[in-house]
C-alpha cells in the first residue's frame, strides 16, 4: 500500500536520523569538516566508501530507488516522494553522493531504459544499491562535442555470440572505481549516426586498462580507458545494433537532467543563508563589491529554481528529460562562475596564499574546478546550440556535431 507523504517523510526522517551524525550543521562559516568544495576534486577512497555505505543503507531502508519499478527492486512510488526525500535529506549531515552521481544519475536510468532482462537482472539492483558503480565511456580523443565521430570498434566475436571491443575512451569520470561502463561504439561503416551500438562493459574484464588523468586542482577524477579486444556478451548490448545513437542521446539527457538539478542548490553550494553567514564571519559584509557579487549569485540561483520547476513539469508530461535540460546545465555553469567570483572577491589574496586559514584552500580548489564544468556534460557552446535549435527552432548549426 502506498504510504501517505507525511508517513513517508516521517519514515525518511527516522532513517536519516539513524545514519547521520547529527541534524545538519555544516554551514560554510562554522563547520571544520567542510574542507572541500571542488566539483571534480577527485573523490578520496574515504568519500567513495562513505557514499557507497550511505546509498546501500538508503536502498535497504526503501529510499535508494524511490521511483523505480517494484519488480526491478525500486519502491514504486511517484516522483513527489523522491522530491520529498531529497528535501528531507537536506535537513541532515549525510555523506556526499558525488562519487556515485554518474552511476545513479546516468548509468542506472540508461540501463533501465535499454538493457536486456539479463543485463538488468545482473546489474540494475546492484547499481541502485551501490554494490556496483557505473561510468560513461563516450568521449574519445577525436570525439567529444562531435560524439557521433567515435572510433571504438565493436565487431562480432568469431568465438561466441558476443562482441569484441577495441578503442580508446577519455575523460571517463570515476572509471578507476567503476565496475561497469556504458560504451558507445561503431559497429559498421556508413552514416555516422546509424552505425553506432551501445554496450555495458565489465570494467574488470581482460583488455580494459584505466589510466588516471591529473587535472589542475591536483586531483585525478577522470581517466583514459583503453579497450583492447574486450569481449562483451550480446546480452550486454543496449538497444538494437546500429541504434546506439538513441541510447547516447537518452544518456546525455539523463546527464543534463542530473547536472541541471544542482543549478539551484542540489549540490549544497548555493545555500544562500550559509554563504551570507560565511561572508559575515569573514567580516566582508559591508563591502559593496561583495554585496554586488552576492546579489548576482542570489538572482542566478532564483532564476535556476524557476527554470528547474518548468523542466520538472515537462518531465512529468513527457516522461523523459527534454532539450530544455540544457538550460539547467547552462544555468549551473553561470551560477558556479558567479559563485567563484563572489568567493574571489570575499577572500582576495587569501584564495591563492596558503594562510592555513580554515577553508581558504577548499575554495581555491573550487575556483580551479569551475572551468571544467563548462566542458563536462556538454560544453556551454553545444548547449546553446541545443537550446537555439530544439527549443527556439532556430536554423541548424552548420558544423558536424552531436
Ligand atoms: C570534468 C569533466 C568530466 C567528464 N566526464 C566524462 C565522462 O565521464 N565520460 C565521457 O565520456 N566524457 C566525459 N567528459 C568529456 C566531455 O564530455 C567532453 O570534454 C566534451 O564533450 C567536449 O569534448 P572535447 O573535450 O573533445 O572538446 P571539443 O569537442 O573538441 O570542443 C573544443 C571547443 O570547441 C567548441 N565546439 C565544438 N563543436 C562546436 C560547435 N558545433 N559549435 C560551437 N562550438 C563548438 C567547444 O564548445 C569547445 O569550446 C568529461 C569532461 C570534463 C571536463
Amino acid at each position: 500500500m502506498t504510504p501517505t507523504l507525511d508517513v513517508f517523510v516521517a519514515g525518511a526522517r527516522e532513517f536519516l536520523r539513524s545514519v547521520s551524525a547529527a541534524p545538519r550543521n555544516d554551514s560554510v562559516a562554522s563547520s571544520p569538516t567542510k574542507s572541500r568544495y571542488a566539483l571534480f576534486s577527485g573523490s578520496t577512497e574515504e568519500e567513495i566508501v562513505a557514499a557507497t555505505r550511505y546509498q546501500r543503507a538508503a536502498y535497504d531502508a526503501g529510499f535508494g530507488w524511490i521511483t523505480g519499478p517494484v519488480e526491478d527492486g525500486g519502491a514504486g512510488l511517484p516522483p513527489k516522494y523522491e522530491k520529498a526525500f531529497a528535501a528531507t535529506e537536506r535537513e541532515f549531515t549525510i555523506p556526499s553522493k558525488g562519487p556515485l552521481s554518474v552511476s545513479l544519475g546516468m548509468v542506472a536510468p540508461t540501463l533501465a531504459q535499454f538493457g536486456t532482462d539479463e543485463a538488468k537482472s545482473r546489474w540494475l539492483r546492484g547499481l541502485r544499491r551501490a554494490d556496483f558503480v557505473g561510468c560513461q565511456l563516450f568521449s574519445e580523443p577525436a570525439a567529444g562535442s562531435d560524439l557521433a565521430a567515435v572510433r571504438t570498434k565493436a565487431v562480432p566475436d568469431a568465438e561466441g555470440d558476443g562482441w569484441v571491443l577495441t578503442g580508446q575512451k577519455v575523460w571517463t569520470s570515476g572509471a578507476h572505481y567503476s565496475d561497469i561502463g556504458i560504451a558507445l561504439t561503431r559497429t559498421s561503416d556508413g552514416p555516422r549516426h546509424r552505425n553506432l551500438t551501445a554496450f555495458v562493459v565489465d570494467m574488470h574484464a581482460p583488455g580494459v586498462e584505466v589510466r588516471p588523468l591529473r587535472q589542475m586542482t591536483g586531483a585525478a577524477d577522470f581517466n583514459e580507458v583503453f579497450l583492447t579486444e574486450v569481449r562483451v556478451p550480446d546480452s550486454c548490448r543496449l538497444g538494437e545494433v546500429g541504434q546506439g545513437w538513441s541510447v547516447a542521446i537518452a544518456m546525455l539527457m539523463h546527464e543534463r537532467g542530473a547536472i541541471g538539478g544542482s543549478a539551484s542548490g542540489g549540490s549544497g553550494l548555493f545555500r544562500m543563508g550559509d554563504l551570507a553567514e560565511w561572508i559575515n564571519a569573514q567580516g566582508r559584509q559591508d563591502d559593496p563589491a561583495v554585496i554586488d557579487a552576492y546579489a548576482r549569485v542570489y538572482s542566478g540561483v532564483t532564476a535556476a529554481k524557476a527554470m528547474r520547476a518548468r523542466g520538472d513539469a515537462n518531465l512529468k508530461v513527457n516522461g523523459v528529460p527534454g532539450p530544455e535540460m540544457s538550460l539547467g546545465k547552462l544555468a549551473l555553469t553561470a551560477n558556479l562562475q558567479t559563485l567563484s567570483d563572489l568567493v574571489s572577491v570575499v577572500l582576495g589574496p587569501k584564495l591563492v596564499a596558503d594562510t592555513d586559514e580554515p577553508q581558504a584552500f577548499a575554495w581555491s580548489e573550487f575556483v580551479l574546478s569551475v572551468p571544467g564544468m563548462r566542458i563536462g556534460g556538454g560544453t556551454d557552446e553545444i548547449h546553446r546550440n541545443t537550446v537555439a535549435e530544439r527549443s527556439l527552432g532556430l536554423p541548424k548549426d552548420k558544423l558536424p556535431r552531436a
